[in-house]
């Protein structure tokens, strides 16, 4: 039956709409064979976004065998469901998980999966799983180019892109060239390349050695035209990490290698936003707008018109442009900040190209999230309109007291 007249099929595909209008970004990582990593980059790269503010959801859609709980030491949580769905698993406070192999009962169960379950499986780890609002949705997919990839991205409809991950032996590199040109076939965005297993450094004598050549995955990336992240070595300790459900870039975040990801996962992010833009909200023109210099882009927190105290509960921002030369206010705009959710503000303020932040409390990590962004966060103001606020700051008068809120 057509999808127009079957009322069902139009209740799913809205549902799954509306849980995809919460994700910023949906980043969907293949690789063109099995046991290239491609989970193990999956994690680690969710882990590392979790662990820098942004709010991230990881779902492992790999039907060979799902191994993301295992990665993380979550295998052994029961699936708990509420009246809003099911409920993802948490692993620290921005990471949600959600994985096949969470919803087959036994590990060592074989499953067999026929075509359409396989795209219901999917649809139902979107569409029934209480994700909210996410600036990255990670999906880690079956490993080349079946129909897996493929009901993927008819599902998501317009994924940000794709990692491809690959090692650096010839037979590994032409399966990876399928899965670009896949991309290409399906206007999936390539996000770029990542050649893991790349050379292998000797603990003792600290000589490297290309166990399965190295630099493939560069050559094959620049033949292709897409861009080359970066190469993780071979690391026993990921293998240990792995093993015991460890996370690698969380428990050796201080390794070379770990910094190596760290590096990749930068560049990754570079290429979002250079790539891809984010979908349009409400404060996109505020945003968009080049500030002169001599002004001064204050944010404050607002409840009934006045300084809220809690800062991620504000019902509103108020944000007030003020003209060093002239000594006066020149805008003063509300608002809406996107929903309560640790992680979201810092970066919405920042695109909003606030200067300085006026609050009345605000925990310590929270406001390095800022200064690393290049926000000035005062905290410890009274509970004043924002003119005022803003006001006495610019003139040194600024009451500031003990910075009630710490979390
Ligand atoms: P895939 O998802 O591509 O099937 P996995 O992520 O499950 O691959 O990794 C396969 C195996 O290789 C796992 O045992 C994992 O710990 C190991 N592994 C992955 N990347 C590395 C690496 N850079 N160094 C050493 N072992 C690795």
């Amino acid at each position: 039956m057509e999808k127009e007249n079957n009322p069902d099929l139009m209740m799913e595909e809205l549902e799954i709409e509306n849980k995809l209008k919460k994700f910023r970004n949906t980043i969907v990582v293949l690789s063109g064979k099995g046991g290239v990593g491609k989970s193990t980059v999956a994690a680690n790269l969710a882990i590392s976004l979790g662990l820098n503010g942004f709010k991230t959801g990881l779902l492992d859609i790999d039907f060979h065998g799902p191994s993301i709980p295992k990665l993380l030491g979550l295998e052994k949580n029961e699936i708990i469901t509420d009246e809003k769905g099911i409920i993802p698993l948490s692993y620290g406070n921005n990471l949600k998980v959600m994985s096949l192999g969470m919803l087959l009962r036994g590990q060592d169960e074989a499953v067999i999966w026929r075509g359409p379950m396989k795209m219901g499986a999917i649809k139902q780890l979107i569409k029934d799983v209480n994700w909210g609002e996410l600036d990255y949705f990670i999906i880690d997919s079956p490993p080349g180019t079946g129909d897996e990839p493929l009901s993927v991205v008819q599902i998501i409809k317009k994924p940000t892109g794709a990692i491809v991950v690959t090692t650096p032996q010839d037979i590994a590199v032409a399966d990876v060239r399928r899965s670009i040109n896949f991309c290409n076939k399906v206007n999936l965005p390539v996000l770029g390349v990542i050649e893991n297993m790349s050379g292998f450094v000797c603990p003792h004598c600290q000589h490297k050695v290309d166990i399965f050549k190295s630099g493939g995955g560069k050559k094959m990336a620049d033949e292709m035209g897409v861009t080359f992240l970066g190469q993780i070595p071979l690391e026993p300790d990921i293998v240990s990490a792995s093993d015991d459900g460890r996370p690698y870039v969380y428990f050796y975040n201080k390794s070379d290698t770990a910094k190596k990801i760290e590096n990749i996962i930068n560049q990754l992010l570079k290429n979002i936003d250079n790539a891809a833009p984010n979908p349009k909200t409400q404060t996109d023109e505020h945003s968009k707008e080049k500030l002169p210099k001599n002004f001064k882009r204050y944010a404050i927190p607002v409840s009934e018109g006045k300084l809220c105290l809690h800062f991620g509960h504000s019902e509103n921002f108020v944000f007030i442009d003020y003209d060093t030369d002239k000594n006066e206010i020149v805008k003063n705009i509300t608002i809406n900040p996107p929903p309560h959710e640790p992680g979201i503000l810092p970066k919405w303020l920042h695109e909003q190209n606030v200067d300085i932040i006026i609050a009345g409390g605000m925990g310590e990590r929270a406001q390095k999230l800022f200064s690393d962004g290049g926000i000035h966060v005062v905290s410890g103001a009274n509970v004043e309109k924002p003119e005022k606020l803003v006001h006495d700051h610019v003139n040194g008068k600024l009451i500031v007291g003990d910075n009630i809120c710490d979390h």
